[in-house]
């Protein structure tokens, strides 16, 4: 392999097959760097040792593949590149033969010169030439393979579930697939095997696992894919904590054989109202502090209408103390940070600065000074500290303030590099309420366990009820979600009657479950992993596509294989399909 050869191999004969990474002519000599994906390594070409292979050097072009024969030299004094693994020595072909040509390059192949990225896309199989994509996919097949090794050692068995699905409601919307043979009827792609996995548990697999494929029909962001793949696990007979040691277990040693870096087990445990109420998030960062304060008791008695009203509406006033932010300008406070705030709901930032005399700008002429001296107190505050608030509903003043904590923490630098935090965060609530309609919609899904301490609030206060389901947060990344499932069918159906579904419609829906788990179900929970994420994380990627092979773009198209493409009418009609576009698109694989 092309980096691979070393001084040791000093007059050995090798044959080397690559990619022309870069090509000059020096003195009479050409010198060709070839390239495969284990590195780069110099080829000589000299007209009196073998005039023929010059010959073929001299007409090659960048990415022509060759394949040579010659012997391993050391190179001449003082041309040595420490750079390269194979910086020490060259290969003084005697050999050589073009296996393919290249025509002029639509990218460059190096890290360096990155293409726009739907240009990246539309010739990904160059783009995948580069040393970080290989890198990253590389690293991606070690992930997945030490997954399977220890899901292995810990009596995992892999079940392929099916892809052709009947359409259930999981949160997102299905991709459907017309019957040919069913005129009128449909199967979808699953959005996960959620109901497979639990009914292997009926079928006795107590320990399943699946490198799953998982498609939800969504809108696109940096880190969504239309398809994406998952580390999914149900285990029969645990409780939560069997879960997470196995996860736990998993997880660290694929992340050690994968990207090198031990990450230390257990991790912390959060419950969801914690992790608000501390981080203003529920996958919250925990690489840093900065952590937010509920300073509602402080103001109880305010006089800042803001926070008065807010108060007397059952919310909560909820703040961050930003040490250095004492030079942050007004400016400043009332562009990018109130955007911030304002973009999470709340409905404006209050702010002021602790100097040496006491609170001064913004709001500091509503702090009275009994207010004040709690207030310091509270956030432990210090003169050059800015302190910035939020107030209204608790779960949005949490939600803004844990967005603008994160702001913070860029502008000042409190996030360390280098650094992999995980943690659970457990006991989220069971459903979501919508304040619209009054509806409630599951948080997780509907087969979660509500949790026992709770059960009474289901018909009183439904989004009160908390739920066995948890989470992995890494980095303020959510890498995935599990829970305890009902395996008792009352319990199911007082859920789908909480969710608003008539018992014909669960029976339609879910029937098929609710039958099985007549016939001695195990009481099961699980977990599933988001792979694409995890290994994002794991190599420091910001975007998912970094680490799959050939993504959709993020406006959901494939600009290679210029897909999704309009069909024949004969086959549209042959599964009974009549299409009708609501806004025609120009050029699709955008
Ligand atoms: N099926 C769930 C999901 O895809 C995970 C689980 O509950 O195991 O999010």
């Amino acid at each position: 392999m092309c980096g691979t050869p070393r001084l040791a191999q000093q007059g050995e004969r090798v044959v080397l097959a690559g990619w022309v990474n870069h090509r000059r002519d020096h003195g009479g000599l050409t010198f060709i760097d070839l390239r495969d994906h284990t590195g780069v390594v110099q080829l000589t070409f000299n007209p009196e040792v073998a005039p023929e292979a010059k010959l073929v050097a001299d007409r090659c072009r960048l990415e022509w593949v060759l394949r040579v024969e010659g012997q391993v030299a050391p190179r001449p004094e003082g041309s040595d590149n420490p750079n390269l693994a194979t910086g020490e020595v060259e290969v003084r072909v005697e050999l050589c033969e073009v296996l393919a040509q290249a025509e002029a390059m639509p990218l460059s192949t190096a890290d360096e010169a990155l293409a726009d990225e739907r240009v990246r896309l539309q010739y990904r199989y160059l783009d995948l030439r580069r040393p970080r994509m290989q890198r990253n996919l590389r690293a991606r097949h070690r992930f997945v393979k030490a997954l399977r090794d220890v899901g292995d050692q810990l009596g995992f068995v892999e079940i392929e579930t099916p892809t052709m699905v009947p359409s259930t409601p999981e949160g997102a919307r299905d991709f459907l697939i017309p019957s040919r043979l069913w005129p009128g009827h449909v199967w979808a792609l699953p959005q996960s095997p959620q109901l497979y996995k639990q009914l292997s548990m009926v079928g006795g697999f107590d320990r399943y696992m699946q490198i799953a494929r998982c498609w939800r029909d969504e809108d696109l962001r940096a880190d969504r894919q239309f398809e994406f793949t998952q580390l999914d696990l149900e285990m029969s007979f645990v409780d939560e904590e069997d879960v997470f040691s196995v996860l736990e277990a998993m997880v660290s040693f694929a992340w050690e054989s994968a990207f090198e870096t031990k990450v230390p087990i257990p991790w912390p445990r959060i419950p969801f109202a914690d992790a608000m109420a501390r981080f203003g998030s529920d996958k919250p960062d925990t690489r840093f502090g900065h952590e937010l304060s509920d300073v509602s008791a402080v103001f109880a008695g305010s006089s800042f209408r803001v926070f008065r009203q807010a108060l007397e509406e059952g919310g909560a006033v909820v703040a961050l103390r930003v040490p250095g932010g004492g030079d942050l300008t007004r400016g400043e406070l009332e562009g990018a940070w109130l955007e911030v705030a304002r973009t999470y709901g709340a409905a404006g930032l209050a702010y002021a600065w602790l100097r040496e005399g006491g609170y001064e700008g913004g709001i500091a002429k509503f702090i009275a000074e009994e207010e004040a001296g709690r207030l310091t107190a509270a956030l432990s505050a210090a003169p050059g500290d800015l302190v910035v608030f939020t107030a209204g509903h608790r779960r949005v003043a949490q939600t803004a303030m844990g967005a603008v904590r994160l702001h913070a923490a860029r502008r000042f630098g409190w996030i360390p590099e280098g650094r992999f935090d995980f943690l659970w965060v457990t006991e989220f609530p069971l459903f979501e309420l919508d304040p619209l309609t009054g509806r409630v919609s599951p948080m997780h899904h509907p087969f979660t366990q509500p949790h026992p301490d709770d059960w009474g609030l289901l018909a009183s206060a439904p989004e009160k009820v908390r739920s066995r389901a948890y989470d992995i947060v890494c980095n303020g990344v959510e890498l995935g979600s599990g829970s305890l499932r009902i395996t008792d069918p009352q319990q199911q159906s007082a859920i789908f009657s909480a969710l608003g579904f008539s018992l014909e419609e669960a029976r339609t829906k879910f029937g098929f479950l609710l039958e099985a788990f007549r016939y001695g179900p195990p009481p099961h929970g699980g977990f599933a992993a988001g792979i694409d994420r995890m290994v994002m994380v794991g190599v420091g990627e910001s975007s998912i596509r970094e680490v799959i092979a050939f993504p959709k773009t993020q406006t959901g198209g494939d600009p290679m294989t210029g897909s999704p493409t309009p069909v024949a009418p004969e086959q549209l009609e042959e599964v009974g399909l009549q299409l009708s576009p609501k806004a025609p698109r120009p050029s699709a694989g955008g």
